[in-house]
């Protein structure tokens, strides 16, 4: 119902553009206006090391505080947004509040890390490296280090080459790169052995059905097994429970991430999560301790 409300108003628009364009343009006019009300959000979800349940950093993914419809998920906007001018400036915003939230974690004496999605447009813009060897520039307090690049492994890198050497300047510059949703894709293979990557991250659509399903189960497998040829660390996402885990850790996969450990939250949540987290795992992780 909601959506027929939101139809009968998108007549005031052009009546040449059909329905879902005007839909969708309807949509960019309210992003542009998210973008400036700052009515976007970063929830951080927890990526942790199976062995130790140590903590490695937290995951910026998306929100979108609507004024109406409430708080959405990044399939209800990204699709609109990775089609317009806004995302560029989208993932600069991203990218300098994960840093600065970052920082606020670092002032309160957590040495947290953050990754980032990026998008393979942005990536292949030709002023995202410039950017951020500028970003850095103006910020001499962030540790690029501490800031991986998730790179979605669905979407077509055209040109595989100049992808290669944009990450290649991100990794000169510090940032640490990783493949995203890896499995998913068609070009799996040739990007393992020509991207220089830090990370492979198995799809979360694998990982979930793997304890039930054999065919996702032998998907898993192979991704960690071909991972592992290239000597890049794994990180398995969609984590839901303890068995997944130790499935996982059976098969040699290092990180995990999902429900089983902890949901995206709010950035105000993340030192109190770590705390608790370090406190039902004592005798694990506490890398703070183990400094001391
Ligand atoms: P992703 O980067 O693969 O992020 C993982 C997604 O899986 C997140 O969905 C997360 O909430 C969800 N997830 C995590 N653990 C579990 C689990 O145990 N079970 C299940 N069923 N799901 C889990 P979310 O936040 O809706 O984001 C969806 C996608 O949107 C992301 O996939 C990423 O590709 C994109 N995205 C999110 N934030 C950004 C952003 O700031 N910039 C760009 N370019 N893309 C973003
Ligand atoms: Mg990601
Ligand atoms: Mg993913
Ligand atoms: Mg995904």
């Amino acid at each position: 119902a909601a959506k027929d409300k939101g139809r009968n108003l998108l007549h005031i628009f052009d009546p040449e553009l059909n329905e879902h364009r005007q839909q969708k343009r309807a949509q960019l006019i309210e992003l542009n206006r998210a973008l400036d009300n700052k009515e976007f959000e970063l929830y951080f979800q927890p990526q942790v090391q199976i062995a130790d349940c140590k903590i490695i950093g937290f995951e910026a993914l998306i929100r979108w505080n609507h004024p109406h419809k409430g708080l959405l998920y990044p399939d209800a906007f990204l699709p609109t947004l990775e089609a317009s001018h806004l995302e560029v400036p989208l993932g600069q915003w991203v990218l300098e509040e994960a840093a600065l939230q970052m920082g606020l974690w670092h002032d309160a004496g957590e040495d947290l890390s953050v990754s980032i999605n990026i998008s393979a447009r942005h990536l292949m813009d030709r002023n995202f490296a410039p950017y951020l060897e500028n970003y850095l520039h103006s910020r001499p307090a962030i540790k690029p280090e501490q800031i991986t690049l998730e790179v979605l492994e669905s979407t077509s890198l055209d040109d595989i080459k100049r992808a290669s050497d944009v990450l290649a300047r991100c990794k000169e510059l510090g940032f640490r790169v990783a493949l995203d949703d890896f499995g998913t894709g068609f070009s799996s293979l040739s990007y393992l052995s020509t991207l220089p990557i830090d990370l492979v991250k198995v799809d979360k659509s694998f990982v979930i059905n793997m304890l039930n399903d054999s065919n996702d189960r032998a998907i898993v497998e192979s991704v960690i097994f071909m991972g592992q040829r290239f000597h890049h660390p794994i990180l398995a996402e969609g984590v839901e429970t303890m068995d997944h885990a130790h499935a996982l850790s059976d098969l040699g996969c290092e990180y995990m991430q999902g429900y089983g450990v902890g949901r995206p939250m709010p950035a105000d949540n993340v030192l109190e999560w770590s705390r608790q987290w370090r406190q039902r795992h004592p005798k694990r992780g506490v890398s703070i301790d183990n400094d001391a």
